[in-house]
C-alpha cells in the first residue's frame, strides 16, 4: 500500500528529481548508479512498491521500505463525457481535491493537469479564482496525475494508447508554484522518468512576467498566455495580475521568450459578452500582437451561476475570429469539451472542481 500520509516521516521518492534522488542515495552510503536504477523503476507502469524493484538487493529494498515511500493519488470520482473526455477528481492526502482532464482527439490524447489547490490570482471570470489559494501541489502530486491517467489509459488500450500532450491548464497558476512545477517538469521529461518531450508540454499563465523569463531560460516547454483583453483598463479589471505586470511588460516577455523554430506562443482569449468581444477589441488585439509569433485560441466564456459573465452570441465570436484571420492570425474557436461533466475551462470550484479542456 502506498503511504500517502501528509505527515509521513518517510521520503516520497516520487517527489525527487534524479539529481535529488542521487543526493539521497549517496547520503545513504550507496553508489550513485543506484539512484538512476531506482528512478527508472519509479515511473514504470503499475509500480507501487520497492519489492517490485527486482534488480535491487533484497536488503537494500528492505532498507528503502523503512525510510522512503512511493506516493500515488486516490481517485475520488471519475466521470466520462459522451465525447470521451474523462474528468478525474483526485483526493490528496489532506483531503483536498484537484482535477485532471483527459481529452481524446482522433487517436491522440491531451492531459490537462492541475498545479495548485485553488488559485490566488482572482481572475474575475474564473471559478477557481473565487476559491483563493489553498496550497501548492508538490512535484509528486503533479507527476502522479500523469502517472495515474497514463496507467489507466495503457491498461485500457493494451499499451497502445498514450498521453501525447500535457497542458498545465487545470486548477491553479503553474508559475506561482514555480519550484515544484520546475521539478515536476524535470521528472516528466527525464528519459528515465516519464520521457515526455518538452515540445509536448504547454504551461499556461495569467502573466507572472519574471517567472515567464525564468521558464524560458530554464526549459523548452511551450508557453500559453491568458491574455483575455487588449487594453490595460479591461485587463486589470478582469485579471488583477495586470496591475503588477501590464500588457506591455507581458508581451515584452513573450517577445523575449526563446521560442524554438516553427513554434508559436499560444494566446488565450476568453470571450465575455459586452466586455472584450467587440470588433474594436479584435482590432486592438491585432495591433498589440504585432509581429509576435503566436496563435490565438478564442474561448467563448463558460458560464457559471456564481459569476456574472455571459458567453457572446455565436455570430459575435465568429466575427471576432474573422477579424483576426483577415489580419493573418491563426485564430481557433475552442469549444468546451466535456461541458456536461463540468470539465470545461474555468468551471473549477471547491465543491466539485471542473477543469480546462484544451488540446494543443
Ligand atoms: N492559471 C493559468 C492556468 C489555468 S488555464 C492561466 O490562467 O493561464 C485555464 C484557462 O481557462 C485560462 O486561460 C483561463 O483564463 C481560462 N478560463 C478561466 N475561466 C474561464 C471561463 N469561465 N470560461 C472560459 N475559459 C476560462
Ligand atoms: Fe487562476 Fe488561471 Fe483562474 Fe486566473 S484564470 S484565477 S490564474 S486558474
Amino acid at each position: 500500500m502506498p503511504d500517502n500520509s501528509p505527515n509521513s516521516p518517510l521520503t516520497d521518492l516520487r517527489n525527487l528529481t534524479l539529481k535529488e534522488l542521487t543526493d539521497f542515495i549517496v547520503e545513504l552510503g550507496e553508489p550513485k548508479f543506484r539512484a538512476r536504477q531506482i528512478f527508472s523503476w519509479l515511473y514504470r507502469p503499475q509500480i507501487s512498491s520497492f519489492s517490485e524493484m527486482t534488480n535491487l538487493a533484497l536488503t537494500f529494498r528492505a532498507r528503502l521500505q523503512d525510510i522512503a515511500r512511493l506516493s500515488s493519488l486516490q481517485v475520488d470520482k471519475r466521470q466520462e463525457a459522451n465525447d470521451g473526455t474523462v474528468k478525474y477528481a483526485f483526493k490528496l492526502a489532506d483531503n483536498a481535491l484537484i482535477e485532471s482532464v483527459l481529452i481524446p482527439d482522433d487517436n491522440r490524447h491531451t492531459l490537462c493537469v492541475s498545479s495548485q489547490v485553488g488559485c490566488a490570482m482572482g481572475c474575475a471570470f474564473c471559478l477557481t479564482g473565487t476559491m483563493g489559494l489553498r496550497r501548492n501541489l508538490t512535484a509528486a502530486e503533479i507527476v502522479n496525475q500523469v502517472i495515474h491517467v497514463r496507467n489507466e489509459l495503457e491498461a485500457k488500450t493494451n499499451g497502445k494508447g498514450r498521453i501525447n500532450n500535457l497542458v498545465f491548464m487545470g486548477m491553479g497558476e503553474p508559475l506561482a508554484n514555480y519550484d515544484n512545477l520546475r521539478r515536476a517538469l524535470d521528472i516528466l521529461t527525464d528519459d528515465n522518468g516519464l520521457d515526455f518531450s518538452q515540445r509536448r508540454i504547454t504551461v499556461s499563465t495569467c502573466g507572472l512576467v519574471p517567472k515567464i523569463e525564468q521558464l524560458g531560460a530554464e526549459t523548452k516547454v511551450n508557453l500559453a498566455i491568458s491574455l483575455h483583453a487588449a487594453d490595460n483598463e479591461t485587463r486589470s479589471r478582469l485579471l488583477p495580475i495586470n496591475q503588477t505586470y501590464d500588457i506591455d511588460a507581458l508581451l515584452q516577455a513573450c517577445r523575449a521568450y526563446p521560442l524554438p523554430k516553427r513554434r508559436r506562443i499560444m494566446i488565450e482569449y476568453v470571450l465575455l459578452a459586452g466586455i472584450n468581444d467587440r470588433p474594436g477589441d479584435a482590432r486592438r488585439l491585432i495591433k498589440i500582437l504585432h509581429k509576435l509569433r503566436c496563435k490565438i485560441n478564442l474561448l467563448p466564456c463558460n458560464e457559471t451561476e456564481a459569476l456574472p459573465f455571459k458567453r457572446p452570441e455565436r455570430a459575435v465570436v465568429e466575427k471576432f475570429q474573422h477579424i483576426l484571420q483577415e489580419a493573418g492570425y491563426t485564430a481557433i474557436i475552442r469549444e468546451s469539451r466535456g461541458a456536461e461533466i463540468s470539465a470545461a475551462c474555468g468551471q473549477l470550484a471547491n465543491k466539485r472542481p471542473g477543469n480546462c479542456h484544451q488540446t494543443t
